[in-house]
C-alpha cells in the first residue's frame, strides 16, 4: 500500500471534527474533541519522539479515557513522565509505541496516586468514561503466600519475550513494596485494569497506523503489545481466581470478607468484561493487519508463530475448571 499524504490528512481530518464540534451542542459528551482541542490535536508524524505534549496530541485525538488517565498521571505526579522514560521507554521512542505502557501506569497513578502516602485502605478502580469505583480493601494475604500452590505450567516465564515475567514479578519475588503483596488481591485487580486499559490504547492506536506503511515497523508494537496484554488478561485472571482459591482454603476469613465487598466485585466484573471485550476488538484488527503485512510486506505472521498464544490458551484452559469457575461466578454474580 502506498504512503498517503499524512499531512494533509490531518488538516482534513482537524477540519472535520471542527465541524461537527460547532454543530454538536455538547461535544465532549459525544465524545468529540472541543476547538481548542482540535487545535492541539495536530497529531505528530509516525515515530515522533515520545514528549508529554505528544502523548498527550495522540492520546486526545485517538483515544478518551487514555488521555483522561494521563492527563491525571501528569497533573499528580511532576516526575511521572521522567519516571517512564527511566522505567519503561527510552527518551526517544516513538510516540505511538509508549502509549500502552503510558495508559497501564496512568491507570496505576489513578489509583493510588504517589501523593497518599503510607498504607492505602482503598484503591480507585477506572472503569470507562471518566467513572471509577472506589474499593475498600478488606484482610489480605501476601500474593507469596500462593506461589507455591501455582502449578508448573501457569508459571508464565518461559514464554516470555520483553513483556517480563509477570508470574515472577507479582507473585514470587514481589518487594515489600509491591501492590500485589501489600494488597493482595486487591494489588492484582489494580494490575488486571492496568493492562486492560493499556491494551484499550493499544487497540485505539490502530487507526493512527492504519495511515502508514504496512510494513513491520508500523505494525511490530501494536502486535507485541497486544499479545503481551492478550496474555496479561489469563494471567491476571487466574492469579485473581487462585488468589481466591488459595484464600478459600487457607484463609477462609479473609476469602468471605474479599467474596462480602460489593464494590471489589463490581470493580473485578466490569474490568473483567472490559478486557475481555480488548482482546476480541484485538484479534479483529490483528487478523487485518496480518492482512495488511502479508499484502503489504510478504510477511506471513500467522498466530503460530505468536509465541504468546501458547501460554494464553494454557491458562484460559486452567481457569474453566470447577473450582475457579465457582469462583468467578461467585465474584461476577
Ligand atoms: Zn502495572
Amino acid at each position: 500500500m502506498s504512503r498517503i499524504n499524512f499531512s494533509k490528512k490531518t488538516r482534513l481530518r482537524a477540519a472535520s471534527l471542527l465541524i461537527a464540534a460547532a454543530l454538536a451542542c455538547s461535544p465532549l459528551e459525544t465524545g468529540l474533541l472541543t476547538a481548542q482541542e482540535v487545535s492541539a490535536a495536530s497529531v505528530p508524524d509516525q515515530k515522533s519522539t515520545v514528549s508529554e505534549a505528544n502523548i498527550q496530541k495522540l492520546l486526545s485525538a485517538y483515544d478518551k479515557d487514555g488521555a483522561y488517565l494521563t492527563k491525571y498521571a501528569l497533573d499528580s505526579d511532576g516526575s511521572f513522565f521522567f519516571m517512564l522514560t527511566t522505567m519503561y521507554f527510552s527518551p526517544d521512542a516513538p510516540t505511538e509505541d509508549t502509549l500502552d505502557t503510558v495508559s497501564h501506569e496512568a491507570f496505576h497513578e489513578f489509583a493510588i496516586p504517589s501523593y497518599w502516602f503510607s498504607d492505602q485502605e482503598s484503591e480507585r478502580i477506572y472503569i470507562g468514561n471518566k467513572k471509577s469505583i472506589k474499593v475498600n480493601f478488606t484482610d489480605v494475604y501476601p500474593s507469596k503466600e500462593m506461589a507455591k500452590s501455582v502449578p508448573k505450567r501457569c508459571r508464565t516465564a518461559a514464554y516470555h519475550y520483553e513483556s517480563g515475567d509477570r508470574f515472577k514479578t507479582y507473585i514470587v519475588d514481589v518487594s515489600g513494596n509491591q501492590r500485589s503483596d501489600v494488597d493482595g488481591v486487591y494489588g492484582l485487580l489494580n494490575e488486571f485494569g492496568g493492562y486492560c486499559w493499556g491494551m484499550n490504547s493499544n487497540n485505539k492506536l490502530y487507526s493512527y497506523r492504519d495511515k502508514f506503511d504496512d510494513n513491520f515497523d508500523t505494525w511490530e508494537s501494536f502486535i507485541s503489545e497486544g499479545e503481551s496484554d492478550r496474555l496479561a488478561y489469563a494471567e491476571f485472571k487466574y492469579y485473581i481466581l487462585h488468589y481466591m482459591y488459595y484464600a478459600k482454603q487457607h484463609h477462609p476469613d479473609i476469602y468471605r470478607k474479599i467474596l462480602a465487598n460489593a464494590k471489589f466485585r463490581k470493580a473485578y466484573r466490569l474490568t473483567e468484561r472490559r478486557f475481555a471485550k480488548e482482546i476480541s476488538d484485538y484479534d479483529k484488527k490483528l487478523t487485518k493487519v496480518q492482512e495488511k503485512l502479508r499484502k503489504g510486506a510478504n510477511i506471513n505472521l500467522t498466530n503460530d508463530k505468536l509465541i504468546l498464544r501458547k501460554q494464553y490458551n494454557v491458562m484460559t484452559k486452567e481457569v474453566k475448571k470447577k473450582q475457579y469457575a465457582d469462583i468467578q461466578r461467585a465474584l461476577t454474580k
